[in-house]
Protein backbone atom coordinates (compact mmCIF):
# COMPACT_ATOMS: atom_id res chain seq x y z
CA UNK A 1 0.00 0.00 0.00
CA UNK A 2 1.47 3.47 -0.83
CA UNK A 3 1.58 6.55 2.17
CA UNK A 4 -1.49 8.13 2.16
CA UNK A 5 -1.60 11.69 1.53
CA UNK A 6 -5.00 12.72 3.17
CA UNK A 7 -4.18 13.88 6.38
CA UNK A 8 -6.95 12.92 7.90
CA UNK A 9 -4.96 9.37 8.37
CA UNK A 10 -1.99 11.38 9.67
CA UNK A 11 -0.39 10.56 13.10
CA UNK A 12 -2.04 12.44 15.68
CA UNK A 13 0.42 14.01 18.15
CA UNK A 14 -1.16 15.72 20.40
CA UNK A 15 -5.02 16.59 21.46
CA UNK A 16 -6.32 18.91 23.26
CA UNK A 17 -9.87 17.56 24.78
CA UNK A 18 -11.81 20.53 26.56
CA UNK A 19 -9.22 22.16 27.89
CA UNK A 20 -10.30 25.04 30.56
CA UNK A 21 -8.25 27.29 33.09
CA UNK A 22 -9.26 29.25 35.43
CA UNK A 23 -7.48 32.00 37.43
CA UNK A 24 -8.11 33.27 40.63
CA UNK A 25 -8.40 37.07 40.73
CA UNK A 26 -7.25 38.73 43.87
CA UNK A 27 -10.35 41.39 45.30
CA UNK A 28 -9.88 44.09 47.23
CA UNK A 29 -11.41 42.50 51.12
CA UNK A 30 -14.23 44.34 51.36
CA UNK A 31 -15.86 42.87 47.66
CA UNK A 32 -16.07 39.65 49.65
CA UNK A 33 -13.01 36.68 48.37
CA UNK A 34 -11.92 36.16 45.53
CA UNK A 35 -13.34 35.74 41.57
CA UNK A 36 -12.02 33.23 38.96
CA UNK A 37 -11.32 34.61 35.20
CA UNK A 38 -12.01 31.54 32.65
CA UNK A 39 -9.01 32.43 30.26
CA UNK A 40 -9.19 29.10 28.47
CA UNK A 41 -13.09 27.90 27.84
CA UNK A 42 -12.99 24.29 26.89
CA UNK A 43 -10.99 24.31 24.20
CA UNK A 44 -10.59 21.26 21.67
CA UNK A 45 -8.48 20.32 18.86
CA UNK A 46 -5.97 17.90 17.55
CA UNK A 47 -2.08 18.31 16.07
CA UNK A 48 -0.95 16.10 13.40
CA UNK A 49 2.56 15.22 12.02
CA UNK A 50 4.22 17.53 10.41
CA UNK A 51 1.70 19.78 9.99
CA UNK A 52 1.25 23.80 11.40
CA UNK A 53 -1.14 24.86 13.25
CA UNK A 54 -1.58 28.59 12.88
CA UNK A 55 -3.55 29.82 16.13
CA UNK A 56 -5.25 33.41 16.05
CA UNK A 57 -6.89 35.75 17.57
CA UNK A 58 -6.68 39.14 19.21
CA UNK A 59 -4.68 39.40 22.62
CA UNK A 60 -6.16 38.44 25.46
CA UNK A 61 -8.10 35.70 23.38
CA UNK A 62 -6.58 33.18 25.50
CA UNK A 63 -3.65 31.98 23.10
CA UNK A 64 -0.99 31.71 25.36
CA UNK A 65 -2.84 30.04 28.31
CA UNK A 66 -3.47 27.22 25.88
CA UNK A 67 0.08 26.88 24.40
CA UNK A 68 1.29 26.57 28.55
CA UNK A 69 -1.43 24.00 29.08
CA UNK A 70 -0.46 21.70 26.09
CA UNK A 71 2.82 22.04 26.51
CA UNK A 72 2.59 21.13 30.49
CA UNK A 73 4.08 24.37 31.54
CA UNK A 74 1.06 24.41 34.04
CA UNK A 75 -2.68 22.31 34.98
CA UNK A 76 -5.68 23.15 33.56
CA UNK A 77 -8.56 23.43 35.34
CA UNK A 78 -10.24 20.52 33.32
CA UNK A 79 -10.28 18.87 30.34
CA UNK A 80 -7.34 16.46 28.86
CA UNK A 81 -4.23 16.41 26.87
CA UNK A 82 -3.12 13.53 24.98
CA UNK A 83 0.55 12.93 23.96
CA UNK A 84 -0.23 10.34 20.84
CA UNK A 85 -3.01 9.21 22.71
CA UNK A 86 -1.81 8.89 25.93
CA UNK A 87 -3.43 11.65 28.68
CA UNK A 88 -0.55 13.45 30.54
CA UNK A 89 -2.67 15.27 33.07
CA UNK A 90 -1.58 12.54 35.67
CA UNK A 91 1.72 11.33 34.11
CA UNK A 92 4.40 10.17 36.35
CA UNK A 93 7.73 12.04 36.35
CA UNK A 94 9.32 9.67 34.05
CA UNK A 95 6.69 10.11 31.92
CA UNK A 96 6.50 13.95 31.93
CA UNK A 97 10.54 14.05 30.91
CA UNK A 98 9.47 12.15 28.31
CA UNK A 99 7.06 13.98 26.77
CA UNK A 100 9.21 17.49 27.37
CA UNK A 101 11.89 15.63 25.37
CA UNK A 102 8.90 15.88 22.57
CA UNK A 103 7.56 19.04 22.53
CA UNK A 104 9.55 22.74 22.79
CA UNK A 105 8.64 26.33 22.71
CA UNK A 106 9.74 29.41 21.12
CA UNK A 107 8.76 32.90 22.81
CA UNK A 108 8.35 36.42 21.37
CA UNK A 109 11.21 38.23 22.98
CA UNK A 110 14.25 36.00 22.28
CA UNK A 111 16.43 38.07 24.76
CA UNK A 112 14.16 37.62 27.45
CA UNK A 113 14.68 33.58 26.94
CA UNK A 114 18.62 33.20 26.51
CA UNK A 115 20.60 33.94 29.83
CA UNK A 116 22.40 37.17 29.14
CA UNK A 117 25.21 36.18 31.10
CA UNK A 118 25.76 32.76 29.16
CA UNK A 119 27.78 32.27 25.47
CA UNK A 120 25.27 31.42 23.25
CA UNK A 121 26.64 27.96 22.78
CA UNK A 122 26.01 26.93 26.50
CA UNK A 123 22.30 27.92 25.90
CA UNK A 124 21.75 26.06 23.22
CA UNK A 125 22.81 22.69 24.09
CA UNK A 126 21.23 23.69 27.61
CA UNK A 127 17.90 21.42 27.11
CA UNK A 128 20.14 18.61 26.52
CA UNK A 129 22.00 18.89 29.73
CA UNK A 130 18.80 18.94 31.97
CA UNK A 131 16.44 16.69 29.47
CA UNK A 132 18.26 14.37 28.30
CA UNK A 133 20.04 12.39 31.00
CA UNK A 134 22.91 11.91 28.86
CA UNK A 135 26.33 12.81 29.96
CA UNK A 136 28.14 14.21 27.01
CA UNK A 137 31.36 15.58 27.11
CA UNK A 138 32.34 19.75 26.71
CA UNK A 139 33.77 18.94 24.14
CA UNK A 140 30.76 17.09 22.51
CA UNK A 141 28.23 19.84 24.06
CA UNK A 142 30.05 22.26 21.85
CA UNK A 143 30.44 20.36 18.65
CA UNK A 144 26.71 19.50 19.08
CA UNK A 145 25.90 23.54 19.72
CA UNK A 146 27.99 24.20 16.55
CA UNK A 147 26.03 22.09 14.35
CA UNK A 148 22.65 23.41 15.97
CA UNK A 149 23.48 26.91 15.43
CA UNK A 150 24.21 26.28 11.63
CA UNK A 151 21.15 24.56 11.03
CA UNK A 152 19.80 27.56 12.29
CA UNK A 153 21.64 29.72 9.60
CA UNK A 154 24.24 31.00 12.17
CA UNK A 155 28.16 30.93 12.04
CA UNK A 156 29.31 28.19 14.34
CA UNK A 157 31.89 30.57 15.76
CA UNK A 158 28.55 32.12 17.46
CA UNK A 159 28.91 29.69 20.19
CA UNK A 160 31.54 32.41 21.87
CA UNK A 161 28.90 35.42 21.35
CA UNK A 162 26.35 36.47 24.07
CA UNK A 163 22.73 37.33 23.96
CA UNK A 164 24.02 41.26 23.49
CA UNK A 165 25.94 40.59 20.73
CA UNK A 166 22.75 39.51 18.37
CA UNK A 167 20.55 41.18 16.39
CA UNK A 168 17.07 40.26 16.94
CA UNK A 169 17.08 37.77 14.53
CA UNK A 170 19.62 36.17 15.00
CA UNK A 171 18.74 35.89 18.76
CA UNK A 172 15.66 33.90 17.88
CA UNK A 173 17.94 31.59 15.45
CA UNK A 174 19.89 30.97 18.75
CA UNK A 175 16.27 30.58 20.56
CA UNK A 176 15.10 28.08 17.35
CA UNK A 177 18.70 26.03 17.40
CA UNK A 178 17.96 25.61 21.50
CA UNK A 179 14.26 24.15 20.83
CA UNK A 180 16.24 22.04 18.37
CA UNK A 181 18.71 20.29 20.50
CA UNK A 182 16.44 17.69 21.49
CA UNK A 183 15.01 16.92 18.43
CA UNK A 184 11.21 17.76 19.24
CA UNK A 185 8.51 16.41 17.59
CA UNK A 186 6.34 19.58 18.45
CA UNK A 187 7.56 23.21 18.36
CA UNK A 188 5.01 25.41 19.83
CA UNK A 189 5.80 29.23 18.59
CA UNK A 190 4.46 31.61 20.46
CA UNK A 191 4.24 34.92 18.41
CA UNK A 192 8.29 34.00 17.57
CA UNK A 193 8.29 36.28 14.39
CA UNK A 194 5.66 38.89 16.31
CA UNK A 195 8.73 41.61 17.78
CA UNK A 196 11.38 40.78 14.22
CA UNK A 197 10.90 43.58 11.40
CA UNK A 198 8.93 42.27 8.17
CA UNK A 199 11.87 41.09 6.16
CA UNK A 200 13.66 39.54 9.09
CA UNK A 201 10.38 37.67 10.15
CA UNK A 202 10.22 36.09 6.60
CA UNK A 203 13.91 34.60 6.65
CA UNK A 204 12.85 32.92 9.96
CA UNK A 205 9.50 31.93 8.82
CA UNK A 206 11.69 30.46 5.96
CA UNK A 207 14.26 28.82 8.21
CA UNK A 208 11.06 27.25 10.06
CA UNK A 209 9.48 25.69 6.93
CA UNK A 210 12.93 24.30 6.03
CA UNK A 211 13.44 22.94 9.55
CA UNK A 212 9.93 21.56 9.30
CA UNK A 213 10.29 20.08 6.04
CA UNK A 214 13.67 18.14 7.35
CA UNK A 215 12.84 17.01 10.33
CA UNK A 216 9.04 16.38 10.28
CA UNK A 217 8.22 19.14 13.30
CA UNK A 218 4.91 19.84 13.97
CA UNK A 219 4.27 23.59 15.14
CA UNK A 220 1.59 25.06 16.96
CA UNK A 221 2.12 28.65 15.79
CA UNK A 222 0.66 31.69 17.69
CA UNK A 223 0.55 34.88 16.37
CA UNK A 224 -1.95 37.53 16.00
CA UNK A 225 -1.33 38.42 12.38
CA UNK A 226 -3.25 36.58 9.67
CA UNK A 227 -0.23 37.73 7.36
CA UNK A 228 1.93 35.39 9.14
CA UNK A 229 -0.53 32.55 9.40
CA UNK A 230 -1.20 32.45 5.56
CA UNK A 231 2.83 32.32 5.47
CA UNK A 232 2.97 28.98 7.47
CA UNK A 233 -0.08 27.53 8.30
CA UNK A 234 -1.60 24.23 7.14
CA UNK A 235 -4.65 24.43 9.30
CA UNK A 236 -5.99 27.15 11.45
CA UNK A 237 -7.92 27.67 15.13
CA UNK A 238 -9.17 30.98 15.38
CA UNK A 239 -9.83 31.96 19.17
CA UNK A 240 -11.71 34.81 20.88
CA UNK A 241 -12.07 35.31 24.75
CA UNK A 242 -10.44 31.81 25.50
CA UNK A 243 -12.76 30.11 23.25
CA UNK A 244 -12.29 28.37 19.44
CA UNK A 245 -14.47 30.52 16.92
CA UNK A 246 -13.98 28.07 14.07
CA UNK A 247 -10.79 25.58 13.02
CA UNK A 248 -9.93 24.32 9.54
CA UNK A 249 -7.89 24.16 6.66
CA UNK A 250 -6.09 27.62 6.32
CA UNK A 251 -7.98 27.83 2.85
CA UNK A 252 -10.93 27.02 4.38
CA UNK A 253 -10.59 29.71 7.18
CA UNK A 254 -8.74 32.73 5.19
CA UNK A 255 -11.02 32.48 2.24
CA UNK A 256 -14.44 31.44 3.53
CA UNK A 257 -14.59 32.37 6.92
CA UNK A 258 -18.05 31.29 9.12
CA UNK A 259 -17.53 33.53 11.70
CA UNK A 260 -18.01 37.66 11.54
CA UNK A 261 -15.04 37.00 14.15
CA UNK A 262 -12.92 35.48 11.51
CA UNK A 263 -14.08 38.27 9.04
CA UNK A 264 -13.01 41.28 11.21
CA UNK A 265 -9.40 39.64 11.80
CA UNK A 266 -8.64 39.19 7.91
CA UNK A 267 -10.22 42.93 7.40
CA UNK A 268 -7.51 44.00 9.59
CA UNK A 269 -4.97 43.36 6.76
CA UNK A 270 -5.84 45.15 4.05
CA UNK A 271 -2.66 44.46 2.04
CA UNK A 272 -2.98 41.04 2.14
CA UNK A 273 -6.33 39.04 0.31
CA UNK A 274 -4.46 40.53 -2.71
CA UNK A 275 -1.58 38.01 -1.96
CA UNK A 276 -4.05 35.56 -1.19
CA UNK A 277 -5.54 35.21 -4.52
CA UNK A 278 -2.02 35.77 -6.02
CA UNK A 279 -1.15 32.33 -4.61
CA UNK A 280 -4.52 30.37 -5.36
CA UNK A 281 -3.41 31.52 -9.26
CA UNK A 282 -0.06 30.10 -9.16
CA UNK A 283 -1.67 26.90 -7.71
P1 LIG B 1 -3.16 35.80 24.52
O1 LIG B 1 -1.92 34.98 24.51
O2 LIG B 1 -4.17 35.39 23.50
O3 LIG B 1 -2.87 37.27 24.43
P2 LIG B 1 -3.34 34.97 27.29
O4 LIG B 1 -3.51 33.51 27.28
O5 LIG B 1 -2.00 35.52 27.61
O6 LIG B 1 -3.89 35.58 25.91
O7 LIG B 1 -4.36 35.61 28.33
C1 LIG B 1 -5.75 35.33 28.29
C2 LIG B 1 -6.41 36.06 29.44
O8 LIG B 1 -6.05 35.46 30.66
C3 LIG B 1 -6.02 37.52 29.53
O9 LIG B 1 -7.16 38.26 29.89
C4 LIG B 1 -5.00 37.54 30.63
O10 LIG B 1 -5.00 38.77 31.30
C5 LIG B 1 -5.46 36.41 31.53
N1 LIG B 1 -4.34 35.77 32.23
C6 LIG B 1 -3.30 35.15 31.67
N2 LIG B 1 -2.46 34.66 32.61
C7 LIG B 1 -3.00 34.98 33.81
C8 LIG B 1 -2.64 34.76 35.18
N3 LIG B 1 -1.54 34.07 35.50
N4 LIG B 1 -3.48 35.23 36.14
C9 LIG B 1 -4.61 35.89 35.82
N5 LIG B 1 -5.01 36.13 34.56
C10 LIG B 1 -4.23 35.70 33.57
MG1 LIG C 1 0.08 35.55 24.21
Amino acid sequence: MTESQDPADAVELLRADRITKDFVIRQPRRKGGHQTFRAVNEVSFALREAETLGVVGESGSGKSTMARIVGKLIRPTSGQVYSRGESINDVSPVGLNAFRQTLQFVFQDPYASLNPRRAVGDSVVAPLVYLSGRSLTRRELRSRAQQLLELAELPAAFADRYPRQLSGGQAQRVGIARALSIDPEIVICDEAVSALDVTVQAQILTLLKRLQRERHISYIFITHDMAVVNEIADRVMVMKDGQVVEIGEKEQILQGPEADYTRKLLSSVPTVPAEWSADRAKS
